[in-house]
């Protein structure tokens, strides 16, 4: 498969989630705090490359996927590079610098449910949305047992390993899935013609 159709499955898996989300939220009433980057500040998010494909290939047809690539290679930090922090000595105010880009985990976490060993189902967030929004969280978490439809992981990474098995079924940190997503596409590209309309990418 191209890496276009691959962008333009991953979008379109993307959309529909998006949707679903928003109804989630619209309906239990939870919601980040304003200015909060707290979960993007996390050493261990892991991704697969699969879901940053659309990413890459953002920043390749913009001409900086090389530049990317190289600032990755000689990253120390295990934060996501793609995160904003507000300030230095506050890191957990910020933002996603491309948050249209941004991967499967960062649209599922916090709206998103996995099963627990007893097949309930629990809401993957955070500590803060938990605390601070304690009784939408409960009503949230009895709703999803009465029925409240509630993306779930599993179901949206088995979706997006049917894209590309290899790229989507790899999860490694973010960092390195950022790495990964840029190599694809710059590989792709090395050695055929540029996506049309776009001369001078990479
Ligand atoms: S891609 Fe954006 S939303 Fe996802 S972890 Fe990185 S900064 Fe956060």
């Amino acid at each position: 498969m191209s890496i276009l159709k691959k962008v333009r499955s991953v979008n379109a898996l993307y959309a529909g989630l998006d949707k679903e989300i928003a109804i989630f939220q619209s309906k239990t009433s939870l919601h980040c705090k304003a200015g909060c980057g707290k979960c993007c500040t996390h050493a261990e998010v892991d991704a697969s490359p699969l879901e940053f494909i659309p990413w890459a290939f953002n920043l390749f047809l913009n001409g900086t996927a090389a530049t990317t690539l190289d600032e990755l290679n000689s990253k120390e930090s295990a934060i996501c590079h793609i995160y904003e922090p507000l300030s230095i000595v506050d890191s957990g105010s910020g933002k996603c610098s491309d948050y249209v880009y941004r991967g499967l985990i960062c649209r599922l976490f916090g709206y998103g449910a996995n099963r627990d060993k007893f097949g309930e189902m629990r809401l993957a967030t955070c500590k803060i949305i938990k605390e601070t929004q304690a009784e939408n969280f409960e009503a949230a978490q009895k709703a999803m047992k009465e029925g409240l439809y509630v993306p779930i992981f599993t179901d949206y990474y088995m979706k997006l390993s049917q894209i590309d098995f290899k790229l989507g079924n790899q999860i490694v940190p973010v960092n390195k899935a950022l790495k990964i997503a840029l190599e694809e596409v710059l590989q792709f590209y090395a050695y055929r013609p540029f996506p049309r309309g776009f001369k001078d990418c990479a």
